[in-house]
């Protein structure tokens, strides 16, 4: 019988899809582990075995569903490594007449999927909607349509209002308030315990062998027989249910909290999940706000800060990503040209701060928001790293890292190389910051008190540096008047200081 071929990507896992209503043989899906996707960039190993081990868990899901599906794995022989020859011999092998393929999220695959359509030789093509986000493609860039700045906090109370999400009945936010932050500012000193990560029962170790036969290359560690993330949507939904029973609770108040023994926190985990799409924002969403109204110790702070992660940050990241590529990951407002220190792929640093987010992340592909946000990418502005060197080290080393989330938070939101589009002014802080929310000064090399001399923490003389240096650019910006006042009390002998620290840590950047 004549078939129609449904191409299935790596981040297109929706199980709850409509494709997959009823099974039906008419429908031939086709999934494929190729080179090119594997090494666009060098991908952590985490990330490697997580997007092959939750695929072929899709696949075998789905047919034992009874749909149809041919799948290509990365040590196959015939397999071709191309998208577009891989479809055209399942499309000639097959007798294939019509082909369909759901929206892809990054832009780069968009223009390479349209190519790929119109050299096929089958007549028709039908693009679906992955049925996973809670806005279209499009919807932001109307929203914010003929205006300058595009603030996440309108985007968010109108999805709010939109769905009807922790919304009163005349229309008031729950609580009274649309956002809680000034509640989700603590240290954690030990007050609560933090429980341990959910332990799952997957061994990838097969697919490392042939990850290996395939002669790819990674970063980063993996314990493949132990392999730490949900590679299904069952697990997924337990990965979820262990935080919203276990984990929120707590999770708005130590949102911006380090700590140099837990890696996770109280933060959920599930971004691998979402943007594989095995989990819905919306169902997400809905299971933090059901685990709220069942239990009183978790108050409206911390669910609120939870719902606007996903429907605020999220949805929005996604919305500027649509509106602002391609020019958007050419953006490079402070002419950052600095090439990324050694230490962001070993670890060997003295920066105690740097050295533990860094070797977090090698050995869990993973860093909470805080850490990325705050020491990486603080250090990394402050210093002038090129953000196009961030941008594949931030893709290539985080399980969740897909380019629409990833560049709008490296280039947007952390290094503020858009001038202003995400947020409205540099995320840039002193070793102060570091000092208040986390443990990392302590037993530091460095003295976070001090601005010059010996031992000087290079965050300090690099923060008055960053100031000093982009000055015609920021000056002016009513959200940073207060360091620059700062900046033009202090004492000559002691700025002069500073920026020679400064100077002398630039210069020697590498040995840090
Ligand atoms: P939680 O803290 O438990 O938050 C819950 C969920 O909210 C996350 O799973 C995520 O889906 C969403 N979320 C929270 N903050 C953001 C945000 N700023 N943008 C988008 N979604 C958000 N997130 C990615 O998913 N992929 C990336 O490649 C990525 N790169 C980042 C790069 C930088 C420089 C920075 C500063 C942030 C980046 N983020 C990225 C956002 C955020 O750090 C991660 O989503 C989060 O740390 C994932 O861990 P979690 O699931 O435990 O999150």
């Amino acid at each position: 019988m004549a078939k129609t071929l449904r191409l299935i990507l790596g981040d297109q896992l929706n199980a709850n899809h409509s494709w997959f209503k009823k099974a039906n043989d008419n429908f031939l899906y086709v999934m494929m582990e190729i080179k090119p996707e594997a090494t666009y960039v060098k991908h952590h190993i985490q990330k490697l075995l997580g997007f092959f081990g939750a695929m072929r868990q899709f696949k075998h899901l789905m047919e034992q569903r009874g749909h149809q599906f041919i799948y290509f794995k990365i040590d196959d022989t015939h397999n071709a490594h191309s998208f577009e020859k891989n479809l055209e011999s399942t499309i000639n092998q097959e007798k294939i007449i019509r082909f369909e393929y759901q929206l892809p999220d990054e832009y780069r695959l968009d223009i390479q999927l349209k190519e790929v359509v119109s050299n096929l030789a089958i007549e028709t093509t039908q693009v679906y909607d992955t049925e996973h986000f809670m806005t279209t493609r499009e919807d932001l860039a109307e929203m914010f349509k003929g205006k300058k700045q595009y603030l996440m906090e309108s985007f968010y109370r109108k999805i709010r209002k939109q769905y009807g999400i922790l919304m009163g009945p005349n229309g008031e936010p729950t609580g009274d308030k649309w956002n809680f932050d000034a509640q989700n500012r603590n240290k954690y000193k030990g007050e609560v315990p933090v429980p341990p990560a959910l332990k799952l029962e997957n061994d990838l170790s097969g697919i490392l062998l042939e990850i290996k036969a395939a002669g790819l290359e990674w970063i980063g560690s993996v314990k493949a027989e132990q392999f730490p993330w949900p590679i299904s949507r069952v697990q997924s939904l337990e990965l979820l249910h262990y935080f919203t029973t276990k984990m929120l609770v707590h999770f708005g108040t130590y949102q911006d909290a380090m700590h140099t023994n837990y890696a996770y926190l109280f933060h959920s985990r599930v971004s691998f999940a979402l943007n594989t799409k095995m989990l819905s924002p919306l169902e997400v969403v809905n299971a933090a706000i059901e685990a709220w109204k069942k239990n009183e110790a978790i108050s409206i702070a911390q669910v609120e800060g939870f719902v606007r992660q996903i429907i605020g940050w999220r949805e929005y990241m996604r919305g500027i990503y649509w509106a602002k590529m391609p020019e958007f990951a050419n953006t490079n407002y402070f002419e950052h040209h600095r090439k990324l220190p050694n230490y962001f792929w070993n670890a060997q640093t003295q920066m105690r701060c740097v050295k533990e987010a860094v070797k977090g992340s090698l050995e869990n592909a993973y860093a909470h928001h805080i850490q990325r946000l705050m020491v990486t990418g603080n250090f990394a502005l402050l210093a002038g790293v090129s953000p196009d060197e961030l941008d594949l080290w931030y893709l290539g080393i985080y399980i969740d890292a897909i380019e629409w989330v990833e560049i709008t938070n490296t280039r947007g939101m952390s290094q503020f190389a858009d001038g202003g589009i995400v947020g409205t002014k540099p995320y840039v802080s002193s070793a102060n910051y570091m000092h208040k929310m986390g443990n990392y000064c302590q037993k530091c090399t460095y003295d976070y008190k001090k601005k010059y001399g010996e031992n000087a923490c290079p965050f300090n003389s690099l923060y008055w540096h960053f100031y000093d240096r982009n000055e015609s650019k920021l000056s002016k910006n009513p959200r940073i008047e207060m360091a620059y006042r700062t900046w033009a009390k202090m004492k000559e002998e002691d700025k002069e200081k500073t920026l020679e620290q400064a100077e002398k840590y630039l210069e020697d950047i590498e040995n840090l």
